[in-house]
């Protein structure tokens, strides 16, 4: 990756906070520069994560430009509010610094890729300085048309069922984000601005492919789901950026003495953090399942605050009584190394979206337990398209509900045996691989893009 060549077309990309965002901005950054447009990545330092900050820092520093934001006044927002949130508020907020940032760039701007959560307040300003400006979208696509209409609804609140598109997704009550019941939530008011903002953007890129969600692709773009939305082009499943391989963590070496298909990974993303109790209860019902498991345990939303041990968490017995079938640990991953590791064959999943397509891409069945935010309008796809089960009982993470240890036992056996499923989510691998080959879809919407950037 490199932001050289004078020739090429310039464009800044500029994600929002967390790994679910810094991550596809990344990739797309990778598959951007192998096709001759030169990029560079806006940072927003410091970061919120331990994971964010070493992510910039594996980059090679001319692919980086440091973004400027002004502080927020924490007194403005309650005190348990999100820290990614106030991070992406604050980055909303510093809008108006944008034109000055680009005035100093060279080679010129032409122009600018933007994450969905901050989408409101840069397009105006993109447009009024006269630079082309597309949305990153960083969840389905699915999620986008819920994203388009949302805004539009006579009550814009998580009241009623809502129905996209004459019936082609309805997404009942129950799976919309749980804070869109309060109209005056932080992330309610940016879902609704960025929403009611999505038509300004010269198009919206979407980490998505046709098979995963084929309908709503088409109705994003015949305008069936909103008149006037920009194209919509699918971008998905955006490949891993290649790197010198690491060494081999422990982790890696216990997946290589497991035989090939017999493992469930088991990981709820970068930034959903489950109870103690529940952490007990999904203890139990892996080590009861008798299936082998890999579980990466997560007991705080942001990584630098993770304190407690896994003895603390699960009893100081827990990890010797399985360490015959089951490997337990709190440091991060690299995930699509995992994934795509022979041993691998099931992931107990919350359905982040990188999640999702990573999975797709390596032909793992998802056993999907959706636990905030855009995860349960993810599982519904996940569903829907093969690539796995969603229980819809299981609690979300506001609900405070523990699922108890025997359902998760029951639902683990049920994956790691279905042949069916291996089957589906091997058919969506394959088009997954079909998506990122040469002519494939990747190609021909960076082809539209090269020449619109
Ligand atoms: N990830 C990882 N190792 C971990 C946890 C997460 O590599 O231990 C990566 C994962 O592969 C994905 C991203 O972090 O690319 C998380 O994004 P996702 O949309 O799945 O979920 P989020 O963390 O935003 O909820
Ligand atoms: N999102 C959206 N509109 C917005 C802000 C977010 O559609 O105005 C989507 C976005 O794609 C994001 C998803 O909602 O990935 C869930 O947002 P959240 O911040 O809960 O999770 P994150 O992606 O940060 O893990």
């Amino acid at each position: 990756m490199s932001s050289g060549d004078t020739n090429l077309p310039r464009v800044l990309l500029l994600p929002s906070s967390g790994m679910g965002h810094l991550v596809p901005f990344v990739r797309l950054a990778s598959a951007l520069s192998e096709r001759c447009i030169s990029v560079s990545l806006l940072a927003v330092r410091p970061t919120i994560s331990a994971a964010e900050s070493l992510l910039l820092s594996s980059l090679p520093s001319s692919l980086l430009l440091d973004f400027p934001i002004k502080p927020l006044d924490p007194s403005l927002f309650p005190p348990s509010s999100d820290p990614f949130f106030l991070q992406m508020e604050a980055l909303r907020r510093s809008a108006d610094l944008l034109p000055s940032f680009i005035s100093t760039c060279s080679p010129p701007v032409s122009s600018l890729i933007i994450d969905i959560s901050i989408a409101s307040s840069f397009l105006p300003v993109a447009a009024a300085a006269k630079i082309p400006c597309f949305v990153l979208f960083t969840s389905s696509a699915s999620m986008l048309a819920l994203c388009s209409v949302f805004a539009f609804l006579s009550t814009p609140t998580a009241g009623a069922d809502v129905n996209i598109a004459g019936g082609v997704l309805k997404i009942p009550t129950s799976s919309l984000p749980p804070p869109l019941r309060d109209p005056n939530h932080l992330f309610t008011t940016q879902f609704v601005e960025n929403g009611r903002a999505l038509a300004q953007a010269n198009g919206i890129l979407v980490n998505t492919f046709s098979a995963l969600e084929p309908e709503v692709l088409v109705a994003l773009n015949s305008g069936a789901v909103l008149p006037g939305l920009p194209p919509v082009i699918a971008i998905g499943p955006l490949p891993p950026v290649k790197k010198q391989p690491s060494l081999p963590s422990p982790a890696l070496r216990w997946l290589d003495e497991q035989q090939e298909k017999s493992v469930m990974y088991v990981s709820f993303g970068s930034r959903t953090a489950m109870s103690k109790e529940q952490i007990r209860a999904l203890g139990a019902g892996l080590e009861n399942s008798g299936c082998r498991f890999f579980w990466v345990v997560k007991s705080a939303k942001v990584d630098r605050e993770e304190v407690m041990e896994i003895e603390e968490l699960l009893g100081e017995e827990y990890a010797k009584r399985v360490e015959e079938r089951g490997l337990v640990v709190k440091e991060w991953v690299e995930q699509e190394v995992v994934l795509s590791h022979r041993a691998v064959a099931g992931f107990m999943s919350h359905c982040g979206w990188n999640s999702v397509t990573e999975a797709a891409a390596a032909g793992v069945r998802i056993l999907a337990w959706p636990r905030m935010g855009d995860q349960r309008v993810n599982a519904a796809v996940v569903a829907r398209s093969g690539l796995g089960i969603w229980p819809e009982k299981w609690a979300w993470e506001a609900e405070e509900r523990v699922v108890a240890a025997e359902e998760i036992a029951v639902k683990v056996r049920e994956v790691m045996g279905d042949e069916r499923l291996a089957e589906t989510a091997a058919q969506v691998q394959a088009e997954a691989t079909e998506a990122v080959q040469e002519g494939g879809s990747l190609d021909q919407s960076c082809g539209y893009l090269l020449k619109k950037l």
